[in-house]
């Protein structure tokens, strides 16, 4: 049971409300994509989430558990950033298997894990490579086994393919749908591509200057959109 409990969280900046009492039940096994224009506030409820920023009030809690004053080590949750920042002198199999070894884990255990998520994600080849002798998605996919490897109760993405060209976003997003299909891990997913929200989500959360606009699964968000903003956000008709 790793649903995600978000209640009446605010953040601001000094005088800044970046979170306007935001609160979202996800459960189990579900996908849900936070989207909305650039500044609305979706990264900074990610960073809450992983415990990188702290709410200004609200309560936060991961399988049932209350991880609101938790450091982000002590939450069983791994997040995906859109600057996947591999380390440059390890290999692959490194870099997937470093948060383990680091947290102490048995070598024989980690390689399995790691041989398991590489398998996953195809990139079985590539495990005694350097980051740097790799493209741009196949960096992204080592970044996605870093996470796999420690089997969390939730994955956190921020704009992870972001980074990677058009036709690549395409085939990477497919990928990662293809993969939550196989793990069902609870996942937020955060972009500003409505396209991606339609196409990934089981529900999306439309946000607009630190407000939730509508809760909705994508075809009810396009045939019922709750305002203007919504419609003209999802490209639907209204
Ligand atoms: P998004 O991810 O939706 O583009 P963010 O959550 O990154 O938006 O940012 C929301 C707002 O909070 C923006 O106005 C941004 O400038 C502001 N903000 C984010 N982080 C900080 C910070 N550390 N200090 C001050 N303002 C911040
Ligand atoms: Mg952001």
């Amino acid at each position: 049971m790793a649903g995600i409990s978000i209640e009446r969280v605010t953040k601001s900046y000094g005088p800044l409300q970046v979170l306007k009492d935001f609160s979202l039940e996800i459960t189990d096994g579900e996908f849900v994509v936070f989207v909305g224009p650039s500044g609305c506030g979706k990264s900074t409820m990610l960073k809450i989430l992983a415990g990188l920023e702290d709410a200004t009030s609200g309560t936060v809690r991961i399988g049932g558990r209350d991880v609101t004053d938790l450091a982000p080590g002590d939450r069983d949750i791994a997040m995906v950033f859109q600057n996947y920042a591999l380390y440059p002198h390890l290999t692959v199999a490194r870099n997937m298997g470093f948060g383990l070894k680091m947290r102490g884990m048995p070598a024989a255990e980690i390689e399995r894990r790691v041989n398991e998520a590489a398998q996953i994600l195809g990139v079985a080849h590539l495990l005694d490579r350097k980051p740097k002798a790799l493209s741009g998605g196949q960096r992204q996919r080592v970044a996605l086994g870093r996470a796999i490897v420690r089997e969390p109760q939730a994955f956190l993405m921020d704009e992870p393919l972001s980074n990677l060209d058009a036709k690549l976003r395409v085939h990477t997003r497919a990928e990662i749908s293809a993969l939550h299909q196989r793990l069902k891990t609870t996942t937020i997913y955060v972009t500003h591509d409505q396209t991606e929200a339609m196409t990934m989500a089981d529900r999306i959360v439309i946000m607009r200057d630190g407000e939730i606009q509508q809760i909705a699964d994508p075809d009810t968000m396009f045939r019922k959109p709750a305002n203007l903003f919504v419609a003209g956000f999802i490209g639907s008709p209204g």
